[in-house]
């Protein structure tokens, strides 16, 4: 980890910060980030453990959707069913460390 944490403050302006890592994880599910955005996520995902779960999650809720396009309408997952919410809640939790 000491490693990384040299590395990117080496890199600078390049490493997100959290609010940025997070934008940009949601930017990019509607368009091509620009490649230094797509490194300073990557960086930033890599020293960064809360942003990474969030990644997780987003990605795992994404793949939800794909899976269940009817469960999610414009308000979200807060329409899934209860068993539907404590299978997601499960797969978060094996997520955490
Ligand atoms: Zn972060």
């Amino acid at each position: 980890m000491k490693f990384f944490k040299k590395l990117t403050s080496g890199c600078g302006q390049l490493s997100l910060n959290c609010r940025e890592a997070v934008r940009a994880q949601s930017d990019q599910l509607d368009r091509k980030l620009p490649f230094a955005t797509r490194l300073g996520l990557w960086l930033h995902l890599l020293i960064c453990k809360w942003c990474r779960r969030y990644a997780q999650q987003t990605a795992f809720l994404r793949q939800a959707a794909g899976e269940h396009p009817e469960k999610f309408t414009e308000s979200g997952p807060q329409k899934l069913s209860p068993a539907a919410r404590e299978r997601i809640k499960q797969r978060l939790d094996e997520f955490s460390e």
